[in-house]
């Protein structure tokens, strides 16, 4: 495992242009992500059943929700998870930029721009952000807000609270460590707002619901969730 994990890294120094997905040389002709890779993306199509897919489920009767769907099916090996890892941890906002583009491409096949006025990315805390330098979810709806025309929103919700890292955590942790954890800024306003909540990987949706409370309580009509992939 140390080994690979080592391997991997000496092969990302000495190619610098591998593939964010199997680490394999990328070609000329490829951008970020090999061939074989793009082949063989997980995808889930939840957008062609917005409102009735596993990933719908888990925010069904928690919110005001119109429409749930994932580019990808995460899953803890493979190269969905080697992707949200390049694109959460080693600076690759580029390469969210790009998965962006792709989901985009497929979201306009749908009436999905017509349904809603903004992407609204979850907010890092100040503090993470300036440590990472840029907003993972960010990177990712920018790609999907350059290909669907759906506008980008970075100026409506902020996240307040330094949250603790997830990743080990129950759902009812999670719960209790997202509670009042985000915010609108002060002359923000959601008024009748159809927003779409952009984040990477979707696990509970605890984080989702979170961020989509001041939002609500702004008075937003409608939330839509989009995910870079669903657990
Ligand atoms: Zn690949």
């Amino acid at each position: 495992m140390l080994l690979a994990q080592l391997w991997s890294d000496f092969i990302q120094l000495a190619f610098p242009n591998t593939c964010g997905g199997c680490k394999s040389a990328l070609l000329a002709d490829e951008d970020m992500v090999c061939t074989s890779c793009r082949l063989n993306f997980p995808l889930t199509h939840f957008h062609q059943m917005p409102a009735n897919n596993p990933m719908f489920d888990k925010f069904k009767g928690r919110l005001p929700i119109v429409h749930a769907s994932a580019f990808m099916h995460f899953s803890d090996d493979g190269i969905v998870q080697s992707l949200a890892h390049e694109v959460k941890y080693k600076g690759a906002c580029e390469l969210g930029v790009q998965l962006g583009r792709w989901y985009g491409y497929h979201l306009s096949a749908t009436d999905i721009g017509h349904r809603f006025d903004c992407l609204v990315p979850v907010p890092l805390h100040r503090e993470r952000q300036k440590r990472r330098g840029y907003n993972q979810s960010a990177c990712f709806a920018r790609g999907i807000s350059e290909i669907t025309g759906i506008p980008l929103r970075e100026d409506l919700v902020f996240r307040s609270k330094a949250t603790l890292s997830q990743v080990r955590m129950e759902r009812e942790q999670r719960v209790a460590n997202t509670a009042d954890a985000f915010r609108l800024f002060a002359d923000a306003s959601t008024q009748n707002l159809k927003i779409l909540i952009v984040d990477d990987v979707v696990t509970t949706g605890a984080t989702i619901e979170a961020c989509a409370a001041p939002l609500i309580k702004g008075g937003c009509e409608t939330i839509g969730v989009l995910a870079l992939a669903n657990v």
